[in-house]
């Protein structure tokens, strides 16, 4: 780190600060300038206590940060791409994945004719949320442990892999034996201690981006998981709040060139929490590929009007068979193939 010293400060605060750093556990390495001081902090500002307490005294100007705050996540620890092993699926490097399936599993029948339509089109894992974070307490808080069971109904059917999300530590361990993803959602980006149990799950995580979580901070999300012992993250990019609600959120395409410049984890988008409308998932679906992210997961359902949530932002089985034809030649492009 650096310490920046305000200009006309007398000796004695300068060596003030330079014992500071060192009680701190760092080689303090001053530089003395014709106006300005600053001490060089030498050693690894990730494993030593921050500088930035420094801050408080008055003669510091500021302190500035040279390491980037993760680093298991980033590309500059791990320079090629990491592929993930989803029980003999790929996610990541040159493969492009697609999860699809409706946003909460609803019945049998539902999830089914689901699995088989999402397959037919080309996805090779499930999605459904068996546990769903609603934002009314009155609103369908899905199946629970019977929607697990159906997703492992749909999974012996069909051998599509099955993503579906924990909502609490409680459930982590149960929800680990039906998926083969574990998906922390939006509302969960920050939630450190289901990000741990998570982790120690073992399973591949599949981490959303919070709705209003910056770029560096899902970074982090990430980086703990990593850190306690998981290295099978991807990264979900899922719209962001913004001024704009024309729709539900902004689908942040900077984010996933700037997820896959920064870290070598896959990088999922979710266009149908990305803009809450079916009729654009399908223009989404191609940017997003067109940016090189390495999968996609979709929302899809047999009556979208009948959804029991989020409605407004599934496609049908059409649409979703259309919009999978669409995506070739947009694959092409960026060398990743299905
Ligand atoms: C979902 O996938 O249905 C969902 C609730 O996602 P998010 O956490 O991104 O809102
Ligand atoms: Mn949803």
């Amino acid at each position: 780190m650096i310490i920046v010293i305000k200009p006309n400060t007398s000796r004695e605060g300068i060596d003030q600060v330079i014992a500071e750093v060192a009680k701190l556990g760092y080689d303090p390495r001053p530089i003395f300038g014709t106006e300005q001081t600053v001490v060089a902090a030498i050693g690894d500002e990730r494993i030593h206590h921050t500088l930035e307490s420094l801050n408080v005294l008055p003669q510091v100007q500021e302190v500035l940060r040279v390491q980037k705050r993760y680093k298991l996540v980033s590309r500059e620890f791990h320079p090629e791409d990491t592929i993930i092993d989803v029980d003999g699926i790929k996610v990541g490097g040159p493969h492009f994945t697609v999860m699809a399936g409706p946003c909460s599993v609803e019945s049998e029948e539902q999830l089914l004719s689901t699995a088989r339509a999402v397959k037919a089109a080309g996805a090779t894992i499930l999605r459904g949320g068996a546990y769903k974070p609603r934002t009314s307490p009155y609103e369908f808080q899905g199946l629970g442990k019977e929607g697990l069971r159906l997703l492992q109904v749909a999974k012996k059917e069909t051998g599509l892999k099955i993503v579906t999300e924990v909502l609490s530590e409680r459930d982590v361990e149960h929800v680990a034996a039906s998926a083969d993803i574990l998906q922390i959602g939006a509302r969960n980006a920050q939630n450190f201690q289901l990000l741990i149990e998570a982790a120690q799950s073992g399973k591949p995580i599949l981490l959303k981006r919070g709705m209003s979580q910056k770029i560096e901070e899902w970074l982090l999300s990430a980086e703990y998981v990593l850190a306690h012992g998981n290295p099978n993250v991807m990264l979900c990019e899922r719209g962001i709040r913004t001024f704009e609600t024309f729709t539900r959120n902004t689908l942040d395409l900077s984010a996933v060139a700037v997820a896959k410049a920064e870290s070598h984890l896959p990088v999922i988008v979710d266009p149908s929490q990305g803009c809450g409308k079916a009729s654009l998932v399908a223009a989404l679906c191609r940017g997003s590929v067109a940016m090189n992210a390495d999968g996609l997961i979709i929302e899809v359902h047999p009556h979208p009007a009948e959804a029991m949530s989020d409605g407004a932002q599934q496609v049908d089985f059409k649409a979703f068979e259309k919009l999978m034809a669409d995506l070739p030649p947009f694959l092409k492009l960026t060398g990743k193939g299905m």
